[in-house]
């Protein structure tokens, strides 16, 4: 019998896992400026045109690539952040799987400008569809800025799903939202068809809200803060009185990072019980630090899951933690005298 297994060429390997990695243009810029902040950026400008389905342009002022570097980036697997298996158990970048410039590249048409402030002179990459059409050592800004074009030419069926402008353009700023929030000190602009969308300087992370979503929700918020040994819990929920039948804003970051965690939620909107008005939802922007070593972000290409090591020991203290921050402010009524 004849051997029938083969490995599959990069090109292939790389738009497989495009599919997981990069499911619509919001997807790019997550990517990209995750990178930029892993880059030590301090100012990352986002430039889209048609909801990122003819341009998606990220530029940043971090520590930009070596000509070697800038062609290796595209590699599969290939990554500046782990080195071995250990690391990661202790991830503190935002990446580290070495997969999302590989991917893009795999299914878009992509032009790489990167300089190191070192260095006299940068180098410009063009790739489209895994394949390198042009390196050439240029003259360009330091950093690092990357222009995506054409994204899905080569995998149709993903680009005649993408939805109507409006709702892609939504999930762009979804992701903005969510690494602006926990990085107010990086200033952030995303422009759309030449129309600024954010403007957000430099700031602190109350200021940073206000800069997103307006005074009037960041008015209804009061602070939380507790500091335990396994966890560091900050941030800002809304009054009860001002949650609304819509979901709201809620957000919840773990070291940095924007996590869906249904069993967190739990905790918040128990703390909340009695407090609110029927099928109302309070805002919250909530900020967990501990321990990198504690939990495990390689549960999903994507990083929005996460694994904690001691997950019901930090149940209580985020509900404690809303709790106490309710009490202060006056909203959990401890003997309520107008019967
Ligand atoms: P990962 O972020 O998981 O390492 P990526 O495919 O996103 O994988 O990026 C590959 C590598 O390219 C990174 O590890 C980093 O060294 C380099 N890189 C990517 N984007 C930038 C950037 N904006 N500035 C500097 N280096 C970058
Ligand atoms: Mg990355």
């Amino acid at each position: 019998m004849s051997d029938i297994i083969q490995l599959l060429p990069d090109a292939v390997a790389n738009q497989i896992a495009a599919g997981e990695v990069i499911q619509r243009p919001a997807s790019v810029v997550k990517e990209l400026v995750e990178n930029a902040l892993d880059a030590g950026a301090t100012e990352i400008t986002i430039n889209i045109k048609d909801a990122g389905k003819t341009l998606i342009q990220i530029s940043d002022n971090g520590c930009g690539m070596s000509p070697t570097d800038a062609r290796m980036a595209f590699e599969r697997h290939a990554t500046s952040k782990i080195k071995n298996a250990n690391d990661l158990f202790c991830i503190r970048t935002m990446g580290f799987r070495g997969e999302a410039l590989a991917s893009i590249a795999a299914i878009a048409d992509v032009e790489l400008r990167t300089k190191k402030v070192e260095d006299e002179l940068g180098t410009f990459i063009h790739i489209i569809g895994s394949e390198v059409k042009t390196q050439e050592p240029a003259g360009v800004n330091n950093g690092t800025n990357f222009l995506i074009k054409n994204l899905f030419f080569n995998v149709p069926a993903r680009r005649k799903f993408l939805k109507a402008n409006s709702t892609e353009l939504k999930h762009i700023i979804w992701e903005v939202q969510r690494v602006a929030l926990p990085n107010p000190g990086i200033r952030f602009s995303l422009i759309h068809n030449g129309t600024p969308v954010y403007e957000l300087p430099a700031a602190n992370y109350r200021k940073r809200i206000v800069d997103v979503f307006g005074k009037s929700l960041a008015q209804s918020l009061v602070n939380v803060d507790e500091d335990t040994s396994i966890v560091k819990i900050f941030g800002f929920i809304g009054q009860p009185k001002f949650a609304r039948k819509t979901m709201g804003e809620q957000f919840f970051f773990v070291n940095g990072r924007f996590m869906r965690h249904p069993y967190f939620h739990k905790a918040i909107m128990q703390a909340y019980e009695q407090l609110l008005p029927p099928d109302s939802y309070p805002s919250y922007f909530l900020f967990l630090e501990l321990d990198p070593g504690s939990i495990d972000i390689n549960v999903h290409p994507t990083k929005t899951e996460i694994k904690f090591e001691n997950e019901r020991d930090i149940w209580p203290i985020v509900h404690a933690a809303i709790r106490e921050s309710l009490g202060k402010h006056n909203v959990v009524p401890s003997i309520d005298f107008d019967q």
